[in-house]
Parts: structure tokens; sequence; C-alpha cells
């Protein structure tokens, strides 16, 4: 049997009527045992309240206002963005209902047969004239350069000079995106061409390759 160590041989001594002259309070071995255990559980329980619960409090408060000024600020750049997404609409309804102002005027008459778009139902309020807006407007940039073509040194190059996607057999990608700057023309399209002229050659010798792919 393992020795019981000194609180063992205590309890076992308070039980058994020894120890102190005035008799034991204590019964039995387990019961001594239920109320050393309780007392230690008491004292750690009120030490751990006036040290460490307040600091884990503490720690929970800042972490909550920290959520509550992200949640702050975010509402607040909702808010902005949305004000800035009103004054964009309030430009384009008044710049549709500039052009259709001009393209009234008795100078256009000799052009001009009727508006097809918007039309005056369109026009006739902010909300229907919104919807038109959302439904025509697009975006006139050359839309390219997202998966470019460039060398291995290149950390942001998805494509060698020979089109195929690095790290992936088999696949190659052949469009305005793997232009790594718009050319200098301003205009893709001819560029976006050529691209795909020389790709189909690419492939074309690859798959007359034994082991091309
Ligand atoms: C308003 C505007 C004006 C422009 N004017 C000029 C100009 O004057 N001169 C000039 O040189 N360039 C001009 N450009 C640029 C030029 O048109 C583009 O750079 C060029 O067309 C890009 O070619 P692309 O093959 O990469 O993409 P795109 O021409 O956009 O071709 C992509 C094709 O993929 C198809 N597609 C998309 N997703 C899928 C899918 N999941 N599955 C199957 N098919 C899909 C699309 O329907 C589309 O046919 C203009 C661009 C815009 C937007």
């Amino acid at each position: 049997m393992e020795p019981l160590g000194d609180i063992g041989t205590f309890l076992i001594a308070q039980a058994e009527g020894g120890g102190d002259e005035g008799g034991s309070f204590l019964v039995s071995p387990a019961l001594g045992l239920m109320f050393w255990t309780l007392l230690a559980f008491g004292v750690t329980m009120f030490v751990l309240s006036k040290l460490a619960f307040p600091r884990i409090g503490e720690a929970l408060e800042k972490r909550a206002n920290a959520i509550r000024e992200n949640i702050e600020a975010s509402e607040r750049q909702r808010e902005e963005a949305e004000k800035l997404l009103e004054e964009y609409r309030q430009r384009l309804r008044e710049a549709v209902r500039l052009c259709v102002r001009l393209l009234g005027d008795p100078a256009f008459q000799a052009i001009l047969e009727h508006r097809v778009s918007p039309t005056d139902a369109e026009l006739a309020s902010d909300a229907a004239l919104d919807r038109w807006l959302l439904q025509t407007v697009t975006t006139s940039y050359h839309v390219s350069g997202t998966c470019k073509m460039g060398p291995d040194a290149d950390p942001m190059a998805v494509v060698d000079q020979y089109c195929n996607v690095k790290g992936v057999q088999g696949l190659s990608v052949v469009d305005a995106s793997i232009m790594p700057r718009i050319p200098r023309s301003g205009g893709c399209h001819a560029t976006v061409l050529m691209i795909g002229e020389r790709a189909v050659a690419f492939i074309e010798a690859a798959l007359r390759q034994p082991t091309g792919v």
C-alpha cells in the first residue's frame, strides 16, 4: 500500500480519535478527505475571484469594446459608401436627363426621329431611372491582366510564355487576362486576336509531339 503522507496520517489519526486532546470532529477518513477537498476548493475559488476573474472580466470587456468599435467603424464605412453611391446615382441621373434635354434641342431635330431609350416612363421618376441605369450602365475599361504571363521569378505570373498555366498540365489561358499590362494603343482587341493565333500555334505544336498535351 502507498504511504498516505502527512495529511492522510493526520486524517486517519483524527478519525481514530487521536490528534488533539479535545478529540476529533471527523468520524471517518472519507469525511475528512471531503472536508479538506471542499476547503481547498473554497480557498481556490476565493483566490480566483479576487485575482483571476477580474482579469478575465477586464480582457472580455476590452475584447467586447474592440468588437463594438469595429462594428461602429464598418457601419460608418457602410454609411459613407451609401452616401457616395447616392451621389453617383444623382450625378448619373443628372447626366442622362441633361443628354435627353440636349437631344431635345431644335439643332438635333433634323437628324433625330425619336428617342428609343430611356423611355418617358423610365425618365418619369428617380426610382424608374435608377432601374434603367442599373440595367444599362456598364464598364468601359479594358479589362485585362488578371492572369498575367511572366517568368518563374515573378510570383504574380500565372502563365508561361506559351500561355500554359504554371504547375498545371494541359491548361492554357488565352485571352486579355494574360497581358502583363494594357497595350500602349489603349485598346486590347487586336492584341487578343494575336494572342489567340499564337496560342493555337503553340497548342498545335505541342499536340504534334509524341508526349504533347
Ligand atoms: C466598352 C468597351 C470598349 C472597348 N473598345 C475597344 C476598342 O475600341 N478597341 C480595342 O482594341 N479594344 C476595345 N475594348 C477591349 C476589348 O474589347 C477587350 O480587351 C477584348 O475583347 C478582351 O478579349 P477577351 O477574349 O479577353 O475577353 P472577352 O472579349 O470579354 O471574351 C470573353 C468571352 O468569354 C465568354 N465567357 C465568359 N465567361 C464564360 C464562361 N464561364 N463560359 C464560357 N464562356 C464564357 C464571354 O461571353 C466572352 O465571349 C473595349 C472593351 C470595352 C468593355
